[in-house]
């Protein structure tokens, strides 16, 4: 089966767009149903009418569909095929939570409506953050947070507002990322003004403790991690771990952006970590990339429930309510009660999936990753790098090391040419601890059909990275837009994000 994406020579909407172009119709009021319809003008409060009107493009209704429709003919989607960016969960979203949030009664409640007549959203809301606590093993959440990073600023807040109270932030000035860490980790310990302490893996892709007791000290403020890590390996010394930083005065928390492989079996609280945020983009089946609306939940052990963001939804016996009387709380992160519309889908998928769904979610997902992992280890060409033989969880770390030395093609040839045969490509060149590395999370929503087609890409792949390596290393060709010259593609100054952008930059040619 050959792929090629549409490729349509579509103009940007703004210069599709003809002066006088409308994309409605409305009845005129002064001619027939004058009677049965009020002028649909009139029901736009005066001073809300603009004067100027907005610089938009003028088009019709079916244009714009056009429009769009071309350029989603020439993306790659979720709902297209396996997506199997390593450490990004994409996972397969059910439209059914689409259609659940448009319900009226969500869809057209207003956040500055008296509590008393939000009890419904507010109870879902509630139960929520009790569900992620029970999933997660802490005592209280916080819904505030719009994505994962914000989470993690919010946890590593939380640590700081935790070592001001002890009146120990001048000394504990030191966070320790492990040298696996997702790029967010030492981010965020940074924009809360904390020193990044990086500790090594081992050989076995784990943390190395004897190098993680000498990084410990007086000055630690907090160890942020996930587990199982990024190369999918589960940390088999976290308790021991745990006790170091504790022992030290530090704290502990957990990145969880990427749940899959714990759900229903293993909660980080019961691992010792103090405090958690979760990717509701990821791992409970809300759409994300491409900067959409996202949420990362924050949650805590109970001593440190009085510094979560607020407000935190509450309950009094009664009723329900936004508790914002805390005040030792890090404050606020987002308007009103968070990027409410994902907290409502998250809420509708785990009600759906129950405790024995989500259980299976983990089982899917593991056994998704292993496969994968033991068919690409017998492609010439790949290895699988730390542990070998260990069981992964969520994920798995390739290398194309050997293809690279043996051929020249390298891990994002490999990636690109992925493209090539319809398939979206995994993360590549991370984590850094990796050579030529392919990060790979099938998560538990894609058939083994579409394990096989993927396996089956790898496999051409490398057997024409043997045979012809020029034609690897041209890929893509099949896909809209192929090969971009990514130093140019990464860098601000050349990227030309805006219409308005756009014409300056013409102005000044
Ligand atoms: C995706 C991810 C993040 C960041 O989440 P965003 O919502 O993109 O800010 C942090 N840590 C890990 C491990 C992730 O996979």
């Amino acid at each position: 089966m050959k792929f090629r994406q549409a490729k349509w020579n579509e103009p940007l909407i703004f210069e599709r767009s003809r002066v006088g172009a409308i994309g409605y119709s409305l009845p005129d009021p002064s001619k027939t149903i004058k009677k049965l319809l009020p002028n649909p003008l009139s029901t736009i409060p005066k001073n809300l009418r603009r004067k100027v009107q907005p610089s938009l493009p003028e088009l019709s209704e079916p244009e714009v569909v056009q429009h769009f429709t071309r350029l989603s003919q020439m993306n790659y989607s979720i709902d297209l095929g396996l997506y199997p960016l390593g450490s990004c969960t994409m996972k397969y979203n059910p439209p059914m939570n689409e259609e659940i949030i448009k319900d009226p009664n969500f869809a057209q409640a207003h956040p500055h409506q008296d509590c008393t007549t939000l009890q419904g959203i507010l109870k879902i809301l509630f139960e929520l953050q009790q569900w992620l606590s029970e999933i997660t093993g802490m005592d209280q959440h916080s819904l505030q947070p719009a994505a994962g990073a914000q989470g993690e600023l919010a946890g590593v807040l939380i640590i700081r507002a935790f070592h001001v109270d002890q009146g120990e932030l001048e000394i504990r000035r030191q966070i320790i990322v492990p040298d696996s860490a997702h790029g967010t980790n030492p981010a965020s310990a940074a924009m809360a003004g904390f020193d990044v302490v990086v500790v090594p893996s081992n050989k076995l892709g784990q943390i190395d403790i004897q190098a993680l007791e000498s990084a410990v000290s007086n000055q630690t403020a907090g160890l942020m991690l996930t587990n199982p890590n990024t190369l999918g390996l589960f940390e088999q010394e976290i308790e021991t771990i745990a006790s170091i930083v504790h022992k030290a005065g530090g704290l502990l928390y957990y990145d969880g952006a990427n749940l899959n492989a714990n759900l229903g079996r293993v909660r980080p609280g019961d691992m010792g970590f103090d405090i958690i945020h979760t990717n509701l983009h990821k791992t409970f089946a809300t759409p994300h990339g491409g900067g959409g609306p996202g949420a990362g939940p924050v949650g805590v052990k109970q001593r440190l429930a009085e510094y979560l963001p607020v407000p935190v939804i509450s309950f009094d016996g009664t009723q329900y309510y936004t508790d914002n009387a805390r005040p030792k709380s890090i404050g606020r992160l987002h308007g009103f009660h968070g990027n409410a519309a994902v907290l409502l889908k998250s809420y509708a998928y785990i009600i759906r999936m129950g405790w024995e769904g989500l259980h299976a979610v983990s089982n899917h997902a593991v056994l998704n990753a292993n496969y994968l992992m033991k068919k690409i280890e017998s492609i010439k060409g790949f290895s699988i790098p730390f542990a070998p033989g260990v069981w992964r969880k969520h994920e798995v770390v390739v290398s194309a090391k050997p293809l690279e030395r043996d051929t020249g093609v390298n891990a994002r040839d490999v990636a690109k040419a992925l493209l090539d045969r319809g398939l979206h490509a995994p993360t590549f060149y991370f984590p850094a601890i990796v050579e030529e590395a392919l990060m790979i999370e099938p998560t538990e929503t894609f058939s083994k059909a579409e394990l096989d087609r993927f396996i089956k890409a790898l496999t051409e792949i490398a057997e024409q990275a043997y045979s012809d390596p020029n034609l690897v290393r041209r890929a893509p060709q099949n896909t809209a837009i192929t090969r971009l010259d990514e130093v140019k593609a990464a860098h601000p100054r050349t990227m030309t994000l805006s219409w308005r952008m756009l014409q300056q930059r013409d102005q000044e040619i």
